[in-house]
């Protein structure tokens, strides 16, 4: 891609100097990065397949399950009982370093191919490059990847230059990697106090954030680590400003929050029961899992209140619908039906009827009637008031009883008093 503005220009430019790999740095790769396999054959023989040295194991448990390391070359192998005799695999390490003034991401792909008893052939590719600017605007140079066929995002053309891509969310999702421990570092990041640790993050991400946000760099030397890591992990942009003010009060108080996501969570419930964010008495407090646990309790019975509430609105709404039906009842000697007078006891009907009437109080049309025999449940009927019909009556489990035609003519013959009612 041709670059289309100015500070594209300006990368496109100095990628022209930057310095080439050196054979340090890709040795490095091939000792950190790739995971060696430690072949096991059905005799306990396990033979390195980065040096091809073979001696013989203690055991099948002992060897794949705990670390073994090549007694010749020191490599630490993952031990495999296999038939296999040839290995592949790739991997990725990423080099930080500076270059006219930019902070450069170097991701190479480094790959082993193993034959049981030869030497492995390595191949290296540089794949990608983010180039950030200490005002944080970063570009992309890459490969081309294939797309067509394959289900990898990753799955490089390696004779494809690498020149600037248009961006594209796939190039954060490939993973870094192993990063070499030798960086170099722009002036700008080197003031934010950044020492090497990514906390967990893709640096490109983290040196924006850095770059671009002093909070991130007050947090860093002021020892919140945890707590930047945390906000970090949440997503920086949606969760800085939410907490920034208690983080700033945390700070002055040299108060540091050591488990972060009770921290947070915390905070959260100070600020849905309305305390002040900016008082250190709730801020800071001494025992911060006690406190948390205090508030989670008073929130879950805030949660209980607010269900209770609602549930009256509910009753209230029902009541003032169908409150001219209360107390309806009639019989035939065996079967006894009555007009159910609150939500609550719907409720009650669906769940000893393993039916679905629980929710039918917010039907407007609807009327909800119990038939007994001797106060036992026998079927739910719900009548249409502008049809004045029943429309369905169901047993237990939505089954049908024995009773059920007598039930439906019992009520059919009393729909006149549902009518007056409705009428009055
Ligand atoms: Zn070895």
């Amino acid at each position: 891609m041709k670059p289309k503005n100015k500070f594209q220009q300006q990368v496109v430019e100095a990628s022209k100097t930057l310095q080439k790999l050196t054979k340090e740095q890709i040795q490095w790769g091939y000792d950190n990065a790739i995971e060696y396999i430690g072949r096991r054959n059905n005799k306990g023989l396990i033979t390195c397949t980065k040096c091809g040295h073979s001696w013989q194991g203690t055991g099948h448990l002992v060897d794949t399950l705990t670390d073994c390391h090549c007694p010749n070359c020191k490599t630490k192998l993952s031990v495999q009982t296999t038939k296999k005799r040839t290995f592949e695999g790739k991997y990725y390490m990423t080099i930080i370093t500076a270059h006219k003034g930019y902070q450069v991401l170097r991701t190479l792909m480094v790959s082993c191919f193993v034959k049981v008893g030869e030497q492995p052939k390595y191949i290296h590719s540089e794949v990608m490059q983010r180039w950030i600017a200490p005002n944080g605007k970063y570009c992309t140079f890459a490969k081309l990847r294939q797309t067509l066929g394959t289900s990898y995002y990753d799955s490089w053309i390696f004779h494809t230059p690498l020149e600037l891509r248009q961006e594209n969310e796939v190039y954060n999702r490939i993973y870094t990697g192993v990063v070499y421990p030798r960086q170099r570092l722009i002036p700008q990041l080197k003031r934010t106090g950044y020492k090497k640790a990514l906390y967990g993050q893709n640096p490109l991400d983290l040196f924006r954030i850095l770059l671009t946000d002093n909070r991130a760099e007050t947090m860093l030397k002021t020892g919140q680590t945890k707590l930047l890591k945390r906000l970090l992990d949440m997503g920086w942009q949606r969760n800085i400003d939410r907490y920034w003010q208690s983080i700033r009060i945390c700070i002055r108080n040299r108060y540091t929050v050591k488990d972060a996501t009770l921290w947070c969570d915390y905070i959260d419930f100070l600020h849905f029961f309305g305390k002040d964010l900016h008082n250190a008495k709730y801020v800071c407090p001494a025992d911060l899992l006690v406190e948390h646990d205090r508030y989670m309790q008073k929130k879950a019975k805030a949660d209980a209140q607010q269900e209770l509430e609602k549930q009256l609105k509910k009753e209230t709404e029902y009541r003032e619908a169908k409150a001219k039906f209360f107390g309806l009842m009639f019989s035939d000697g065996l079967i006894s039906i009555r007009v159910l007078d609150s939500v609550a006891e719907i409720v009650l009907e669906g769940k000893a009827m393993h039916h679905c009437v629980g929710s039918y109080h917010s039907k407007t049309d609807s009327l909800i009637l119990s038939a007994c025999i001797e106060g036992e449940r026998i079927e739910t009927i719900e009548v249409s008031l502008s049809q004045l019909k029943v429309i369905q009556s169901r047993g237990i489990c939505n089954k049908n009883t024995e009773h059920h035609s007598r039930i439906i003519k019992l009520v059919e013959k009393n729909i006149p008093l549902i009518e007056q009612r409705l009428a009055a």
